[in-house]
Formats: structure tokens, C-alpha cells, sequence
């Protein structure tokens, strides 16, 4: 029989950034938005549930590249040659059918696509110049052209199929527990050198930032659990596509128990706002109050719900 639908706790590095970032929007990413899905389900929950699903243009772009690297991946390790010029190609005109079905709200009655639904700056009218929307293809066209350049492709050609772990598995597949806790860490690539050493690579579109290597800390400790492998052995990669740079993060005893520790704390403060950790079940809303500082307000996609969304209306005019 299949196992019920159940909101169950769970921790990932994304997840840990929204508690972070606004209580209001981990509340209604995590909680208010559950059950949307249902055609029965209540007005303002759909709302919340549609609304989740939005990314913003910056995060459209890193998933087309994610997704065309992917592919790429998975044409190679299937012995299959892959054409650059033809992965650009068929990427633009992916991103254009995006853009048509977000401008047009289609995401309000129709499924779409799993990695994409629809864009916040759509949603909410932004004024975004067609500059800028340019600019978001060339993050995407130069991201590719660096990669498919680069010393991945002959790596990834030159793996045997044993040496394979895993492409962007997805939820489904890569998880593994930490005191009980599902977690949630999805490696863009996973390998064993010719010497058995396992590597973690993590793709990045963008600039660098803090608290990526604390997410690749999070693959290395999966591939160490679902593999079996030493964890002095693995080695760790952050690749900046569109700078061009690989930043290898320091994998050992001492950082593992750093995120250790800091997992642990983050659980603990997520649990605090539960009525009944068993079952997951939130405390009021009014537990996960808003954040005073508007920045994250700005980029968020449940502002009109929340009762923002003149105030950051106002602000983008300013
Ligand atoms: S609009 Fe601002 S306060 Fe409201 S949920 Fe989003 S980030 Fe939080």
C-alpha cells in the first residue's frame, strides 16, 4: 500500500537559509503553502503553493545551465557525444518558452515543466529592462561556453561507467540521515578518480558567496553514508562557471564537525517553532513573525500574501 503524503521533517542547506533569512517565509514555504496541490485545497493555500514555486531571473538562469550541464553529463556517461553548439541552442529556445509562459502568469492554471514555473518579477509586474533580460541569457550562454571549454567534458569522457556515483540525482534519490534527520544533499556531480578518490562537484552560476562550502560539506557527508567511502578521502569542488574558477573546499574531521554542530543547532531552533514535533505540526503563524529588514522582502515571492507587496512596490520605486 502506498504510504500516505505526510509533511515530514526534514533539513537542508536551503532551508536553512530561509529560517535565517524571514520566519514569515520559511512558515509559508514549509507550512502554509502544504496541500496546494489538491484541487480541493483552500484559495489561500493554493496561493502560497503557486507562489512557492516562483524563482526569480538570477535563479532561472543557474537552473537552464544545472539542467543543460546535467544532460550533458548523462549523454557522456551513456556513451552518447554531445554538441555544444546545439545544447546553446536548444537552451534559448527552452528559456524562451520560459519567459512566455511566466509573462503570460501561465503558471497560475497550468503545469509546466519540473525545474521551472514561473518568474516573481512576472508575478509582480518588476520593471525589468530588456538589458537585463539580455544580460540573464549571456549569464547563461557564457556559463556553457566556459564549461563546455573547460577540462570537464574530457573528465566526465574519460570516466569508466564504475567510476560513475551520481548526476543531480534529485530529492528523491540523495538523502541521508544525520541524528535521525532526512537531509537533503543533491551533489551536481559525483565521481571516483582513477584511484578510488571520490570528488563532489557543485556547478555555480553567479558570484561566490558565503555558505557554499558548507553545502558541499553536506554532499562530502552524503557520499561518505550512501557510498560507503572514507571521508579523509573525499575531495570537494566548487566550480564558478561564469568566472571561469574551481575552489576546492578543505574536506576533514575538524570542518565535518563544524557542520555537524551547526546542523545540530539549526535543527534545534527549527523545532522550537513546532506545536508537536512528531507530526511536524507548526506553531501559529504568529510564531514566524516577519522580518524588520525589508532586503530579503524584495525578492520574495509570498510579498503579497505577507502584506508587502506595496511596500516593496515602493522601494523599487525609490
Ligand atoms: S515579504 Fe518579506 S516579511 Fe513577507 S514573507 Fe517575504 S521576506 Fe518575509
Amino acid at each position: 500500500m502506498r504510504r500516505p503524503f505526510t509533511n515530514d521533517f526534514s533539513w537542508s542547506k536551503s532551508r536553512h537559509e530561509k529560517f535565517q533569512e524571514c520566519l514569515r517565509s520559511y512558515y509559508f514555504f514549509y507550512y502554509g503553502s502544504w496541500g496546494g496541490w489538491e484541487s480541493a485545497a483552500p484559495e489561500a493555500v493554493r496561493e502560497l503553493y503557486v507562489l512557492k514555486k516562483l524563482g526569480n531571473r538570477y535563479a532561472w538562469a543557474g537552473s537552464v545551465v544545472h539542467d543543460a550541464i546535467k544532460d550533458a553529463l548523462l549523454d557522456w556517461r551513456a556513451g552518447r557525444t554531445v554538441d555544444p553548439a546545439k545544447v546553446e541552442a536548444r537552451t534559448h529556445k527552452l528559456m524562451r518558452e520560459d519567459f512566455k509562459h511566466s509573462a503570460t502568469k501561465g503558471y497560475w492554471t497550468q503545469k509546466y515543466r519540473k525545474t521551472f514555473s514561473g518568474l516573481v518579477e512576472h508575478e509582480y509586474g518588476e520593471p525589468v529592462s530588456d538589458e537585463a533580460w539580455k544580460q540573464n541569457w549571456e549569464t547563461v550562454r557564457s556559463a556553457l561556453g566556459w564549461f563546455f571549454g573547460s577540462r570537464w567534458p574530457e573528465l566526465a569522457r574519460g570516466l569508466k561507467s564504475a567510476q560513475w556515483l551520481e548526476v543531480d540525482a534529485g530529492a528523491d534519490f540523495s538523502t541521508f540521515t544525520l541524528d535521525g534527520v532526512k537531509v537533503f544533499a543533491i551533489p551536481d556531480f559525483a565521481y571516483l578518480e582513477a584511484d578510488g578518490t571520490p570528488v563532489v562537484v557543485d556547478w555555480k552560476t553567479g558570484k561566490a558567496r558565503d555558505g557554499y562550502d558548507e553545502q558541499v560539506l553536506g554532499y562530502a557527508l552524503y557520499v561518505t553514508q550512501r557510498y560507503r567511502l572514507p571521508l579523509e578521502k573525499v575531495r570537494a569542488s566548487l566550480v564558478y562557471l561564469n568566472d571561469g574558477v574551481e575552489h576546492a573546499v578543505h574536506v576533514d574531521r575538524d570542518a565535518v564537525e563544524g557542520f555537524k554542530a551547526r546542523f545540530t543547532a539549526s535543527v534545534a531552533r527549527m523545532r522550537e517553532l513546532l506545536a508537536d514535533p512528531s507530526s511536524n505540526t507548526p506553531k501559529d503563524v504568529s510564531a514566524f513573525p516577519q522580518t524588520e529588514d525589508l532586503t530579503p522582502c524584495v525578492r520574495c515571492a509570498f510579498r503579497r500574501p505577507c502584506g508587502r507587496e506595496a511596500a516593496v512596490a515602493a522601494m523599487k520605486v525609490a
